[in-house]
């Protein structure tokens, strides 16, 4: 099991190899993640504000195969395949419908070993180790894979800055939910990739 996104404790707080057998004893993951994220009376806040990009697959937007009239008619025909208008100021190119949500998250970054032949990827100029950034939600977050993840500014409070300052986009390439005692789902981890920048502007 991986804690390593908690911050260091002293010695006594550490799970023992040998757990009580109560389960009133068990450490309570979703209650330990949630104050680590808002944190206590005792403890600061340890997690910070991201943009949730969720895209739903069940409604296509209105650029998706859109057919051109009119003048329009060659300069929106000559799509080979389904695809959405990549300047669609309502999908921004996702070609679905999208909501953004505020979350507060944790993350981590994972840079795998050199040598990690499936962590890297080839590129034009040579093999590149790909960082993973690694988000942990809440356990009613329920972040999928279609979804992305945007860093925005925080407030030196720990709030989101109002209006919204979007940042780097992380797409979702797993998303599990951590299960415990009777499968309950304690938290969500997601590995993501950093986006690259598409048609030359960050959404
Ligand atoms: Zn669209």
């Amino acid at each position: 099991m991986s804690i390593d996104i908690w911050p260091a404790r002293t010695s006594s707080d550490l799970n023992s190899y040998y757990p009580n057998s109560s389960s009133g004893n068990e450490i309570n993951l979703r209650e330990e993640f949630i104050k680590l994220i808002d944190g206590t009376s005792c403890d600061p806040q340890r997690g910070h504000w991201v943009l949730l990009k969720r895209i739903s697959t069940r409604q296509r937007c209105s650029c998706w195969e859109r057919v051109g009239e009119g003048e329009f008619q060659y300069s929106e025909d000559n799509r080979k395949y389904p695809e959405p208008d990549p300047r669609c100021t309502v999908c921004n190119g996702e070609g679905w419908i999208y909501k953004e949500e505020l979350y507060k998250t944790r993350r981590r970054i994972i840079t795998p070993p050199e040598g990690q032949g499936s962590m890297e990827k080839q590129t034009d100029f040579g093999l590149v180790n790909v960082p993973l950034i690694i988000y942990y939600f809440k356990n009613y977050v329920r972040p999928t894979e279609y979804d992305r993840i945007i860093e925005i500014d925080n407030n030196e409070d720990g709030s989101p800055l109002k209006p919204i300052v979007k940042r780097d986009t992380y797409s979702i390439i797993t998303s599990e939910p951590f299960r415990d005692i009777n499968g309950r789902i304690e938290y969500w981890r997601c590995a993501t990739k950093k986006e690259e920048l598409r048609f030359g502007e960050s959404q």
